[in-house]
């Protein structure tokens, strides 16, 4: 078989773990990227600077050898602490096992380590501030900014939410191409909590801290040096939002900002040295679901990662849906082999979409349990519930593990059992006033006869 070459389109973190998966193929990857070289320029400020690492990302870093330098740099996060509006704090552990939990990892330094991988090997090489403006769905010929038109044996779209080929196959390239981008009505911006004088982390390290108010709510993740990045939800308009607060000169901006921050967030703006020049300064992000199909023009291309599927953030998946993403097309490509595009990118869709579409439908009901439910008691005694039940029974799995440590089901399975668990628990916790008057074996039991 003569030496297979694929172009990628974007060296994020889909796109550069690839092109390692594709390396140790024996295929060469020419990857080309719209921006510099990450490495050698700081990173765009209030662009989700940290990111959750959980078990399906890490498997697909691990076959490529990468799990145990990027988790040596990662701040583990055992649950979620909920700080209620008086400032009181409850910790609600991820996992009632011990050894599950989830990682807050740099997104700038893991892009970094996977592109320094990556160049180890001969037959990769990546093209900077190389941006693709469009592809011949016929030809399979990419074109650049410039005019430059280059083809591959192959190319893969991992060039995220925006992406160019995605667009191309819209725009005609594929007939009855499926597509549909859905927005919700808040938008994020990334803020900051320093490390205190002394480089202490100001709050617990250990956990995704969640201020849940209902109508919005912020979080925050914990980085390696010390400090937290927030991320405020805010809907883009109406009563408590960015527009709310935005509009009016600066100073009534600012007013509105710091007044909502007292009385939401007394705790955190304590800690919050640089609120208001962060607020105004980063930029307001979007966050949607974009659903397409089918993903592949025959053998020519192939969309993956976020160009394919991109999701909300609140099951913090999107990056480890598309490490997966890569691990299950190099699984494919084992066993049907390089020189037959097609049959593996038809084949990948195939395995792939439904369980794609889960996890998207799971992430944007997670919105809603993160920014109400978590205030909810019969919610907060469910989890308790569930806590307990994993860790007296190991065979037990909540919804949320099943997605989050559990990367040998695909994601269709843990979203069908852990929806038929989660009926049946809030029920059971609706019942009681606490979580010791519940038989733990009754439970089981009842969850053993809906699922099996
Ligand atoms: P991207 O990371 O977007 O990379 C695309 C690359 O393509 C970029 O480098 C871009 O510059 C390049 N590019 C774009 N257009 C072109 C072009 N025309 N030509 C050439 N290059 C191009 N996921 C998690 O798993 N855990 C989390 O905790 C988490 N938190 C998140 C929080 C927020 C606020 C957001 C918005 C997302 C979060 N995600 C999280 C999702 C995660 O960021 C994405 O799923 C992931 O980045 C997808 O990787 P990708 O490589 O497909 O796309």
């Amino acid at each position: 078989m003569a030496k297979q070459k694929a172009i990628i389109i974007g060296a994020g973190l889909a796109g550069s773990l690839l092109s390692i998966y594709l390396a140790k193929k024996g295929i060469e990857a020419d990857v080309y990227e719209s921006r510099g070289d990450l490495r050698k320029i700081e990173a765009a400020a209030g662009r989700s600077i940290n990111l959750a690492l959980s078990d399906r990302g890490i498997a697909a870093l691990r076959e490529v050898g990468m799990d145990k330098y990027t988790l040596a740099e990662a701040v583990p996060m055992y649950g979620r602490m909920i700080h209620a509006i008086d400032g009181q704090t409850k910790h609600l552990p991820y996992s009632g096992r011990s050894g599950e939990y989830i990682n807050s990892v740099s997104r700038a330094g893991l892009n970094s380590a996977l592109i320094e991988e990556a160049e180890k090997y001969n037959g990769v090489k990546f093209c900077f501030n190389e941006k693709c403006v469009d592809f011949d769905c016929r030809t399979g010929e990419v074109e650049f900014e410039g005019g430059r038109r280059i083809k591959g044996d192959t190319l893969i779209a991992t060039d995220g939410a925006g992406s160019k080929i995605r667009n191309a196959m819209l725009r005609g390239g594929v007939p009855r191409f499926d597509f549909s981008q859905k927005y919700l009505e808040h938008g994020y911006k990334e803020l900051h909590i320093p490390p205190s004088v002394s480089g202490d982390f100001q709050m617990e390290k250990n956990a995704l801290h969640i201020w849940a108010r209902g109508a919005f709510m912020m979080i925050a993740l914990p980085n390696f040096d010390g400090s937290f990045t927030c991320t405020l939800f805010l809907a883009h308009t109406g009563e408590n939002s960015f527009d709310s607060i935005m509009s009016g000169e600066y100073g009534k901006a600012e007013k509105s900002l710091v007044e909502l921050f007292k009385t939401n967030f007394a705790d955190a703006i304590a800690l919050m040295p640089t609120l208001i020049e962060d607020f105004f300064a980063n930029p307001i992000g979007n966050l949607g679901t974009i659903k397409c199909f089918p993903w592949n023009v025959g053998g020519k291309s192939l969309l993956l990662g976020d160009s394919a599927h991109a999701v909300v953030p609140f099951y913090g998946q999107g990056m480890n849906a598309s490490f997966e993403d890569c691990r299950i097309l190099n699984e494919l490509i084992k066993s049907r082999g390089a020189d037959d595009w097609e049959t593996v990118f038809t084949e990948y869709g195939k395995q792939r979409k439904e369980n794609t579409d889960a996890i998207a439908e799971m992430a944007e009901e997670n919105f809603y349990e993160m920014r109400d439910a978590v205030a909810d008691p019969i919610f907060v005694r469910k989890r308790e519930l569930e806590t307990k039940l994993e860790h007296n029974f190991p065979d037990y799995f909540s919804k949320y593990s099943m997605v989050t440590f559990r990367e040998d089901l695909p994601y269709l399975e843990a979203k069908n059992r852990g929806n038929a668990q989660d009926k049946l628990l809030m029920e059971i916790c609706s019942k009681v006033e606490d979580v010791s008057e519940i038989d733990l074996s009754e439970v089981l039991e009842k969850v053993k006869a809906i699922i099996d």
